[in-house]
């Protein structure tokens, strides 16, 4: 049969009354109704801080003197302790942007925390950034998707939240603000059920949690028991050859500092271009890193694909890593297809612990290792709930990286920190945090 007689056959109405309908929604879909007797969910409210000090889901938020600020001497030089390596980064090309990373706000954009209240009373506690703009989009859109439901629904509700925010997200702020409330959502489910969400997740998947450590600071990193150090590109390609000469002494330095058992590893934020990378991978070979963290920027899959190709004809056994600032499982299958052979998603920015199960479940199936990234407690978690994950980050937040400090400085009163490289999770529900309400100041702008 051909297209024009099929489409004179729908226009009559004759495949539809041979049941050739296209759809499999062969039934009448029915809304997903509160089941009586469970709690419903009664608000959902977003706030920001409005404390000076109080770190931050974003761990930039923090002053120049922080190693993570990646400010160096007038003349290039560093001390570790009052200055620190430069790193590079997506704006080192525009010479007004070079210096600090505070130079181009990247911390502008600061936290935001939401709960969700149920009408029993208990609260679950999510955390993203987005600031304000996320505040606005989760208070005035997407919080009709969630409250009056009930928090066993989580599925429906992300789905609804999703496709409701697709004309204006799909990436970014707009993925920020669900996975907050995706967060909150299991962390009341916890609550509700009294279990901690691993135990949701699937049970926990190993005693305690292995981190590496993310640091300016990779000779105390190995003294302090973490079992691998990682550390930012101090150059990018607009420093030139003598950049790149740069580059090598400073990792050859730490790899001779550790010695050459210790996993070491690089994090280029952003900030190469595809040949560059390849020549910095080759350079790098003979001091073994473990991987080699986000060279290019996150929509560049081509690029992705032919850097994949060409570290593999290197004959490097380096992991090319990246996925940090990628969304959904649409977004990493694009990385997966690209032949990234490690993912870092962030389950505080890639759409939530709901989407995270998925990627996932989709880089097990496609042979494609999984290390969550940053987010402190929240990658502790999944990677407790996971077998397919075998490591975890921790973020060196203390200024000159000699001491372990909290992820989110003062925003939780109790957050898990890593003891001799492991981090041991509470029995406690929900993810077990517990709010400085005291230290945050919180306000919240979009009350609806
Ligand atoms: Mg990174």
């Amino acid at each position: 049969m051909g297209l024009r007689e099929i489409a004179g056959q729908l226009e009559c109405g004759r495949l539809g009354r041979y049941g050739l309908s296209m759809s499999l929604y062969i039934a009448p879909n029915e809304d997903v109704v509160p089941t009586p007797g469970q709690p419903k969910i009664k608000e959902v409210r977003a706030y920001v801080s409005r404390s000076d000090e109080y770190g931050a889901s974003d761990v930039h938020d923090t002053p120049d003197s922080h190693w993570i600020m990646g400010l160096p001497d007038a003349d290039g030089g560093w001390d570790h302790q009052r200055t620190h390596p430069p790193i590079t980064n997506p704006m080192s090309r525009f010479p007004k942007y070079a210096g600090s990373r505070s130079s181009w706000g990247v911390a502008r954009v600061p936290t935001v925390i939401v709960e969700i209240e149920d009408d029993e009373g208990r609260v679950g506690v999510g955390v993203s950034t987005g600031g304000e703009a996320a505040a606005f989009l989760i208070e005035q859109h997407l919080s009709m998707f969630v409250e009056g439901q009930n928090v066993r629904d989580r599925s429906v509700i992300w789905e609804q939240m999703w496709r409701a925010s697709i004309h204006y997200s799909r990436k970014g702020l707009g993925v920020h603000a669900i996975s907050a409330i995706d967060i909150a959502l299991w962390d009341l489910a916890g609550k509700t059920l009294n279990e901690p969400v691993y135990h949701l997740m699937g049970g926990r998947t190993k005693q305690r949690v292995p981190v590496y450590a993310t640091t300016s600071r990779p000779d105390l990193a190995q003294e302090m028991g973490f079992h691998g150090a990682k550390v930012p590109l101090p150059y990018g390609p607009s420093a030139g050859s003598a950049g790149l000469g740069k580059n090598v002494e400073f990792i050859g330095n730490w790899r001779e500092q550790v010695g050459r058992d210790f996993p070491l590893m690089l994090d280029c934020y952003m900030a190469l271009d595809l040949q560059y990378a390849v020549e910095l991978a080759r350079a790098l070979a003979p001091f073994h890193l473990k991987w080699i963290e986000e060279p290019l920027m996150p929509d560049e899959y081509v690029a992705h694909a032919k850097l994949a190709r060409k570290l593999e004809s290197l004959g490097t056994t380096v992991y090319f890593a990246t996925g940090e600032h990628e969304y959904t499982g649409y977004g990493f299958q694009q990385l997966i297809e690209a032949g990234v052979g490690l993912l870092q998603p962030d389950v505080m920015w890639m759409g939530g612990p709901t989407e995270f199960a998925r990627v996932v479940a989709q880089a097990r199936a496609q042979a494609v290792a999984v290390v969550p990234h940053g987010c402190g407690v929240y990658g502790y978690y999944m990677a407790m709930a996971f077998d397919h994950i075998n490591l975890a980050e921790f973020m060196m937040m203390s200024e000159a990286a000699d001491t372990i400090a909290p992820n989110f400085g003062t925003v939780f009163k109790n957050e898990p920190l890593p003891e001799a490289g492991y981090i041991t999770l509470p029995e406690t529900p929900g993810f077990g945090l517990e709010l400085n309400r005291d230290a945050l100041n919180l306000v919240r702008p979009y009350e609806h």
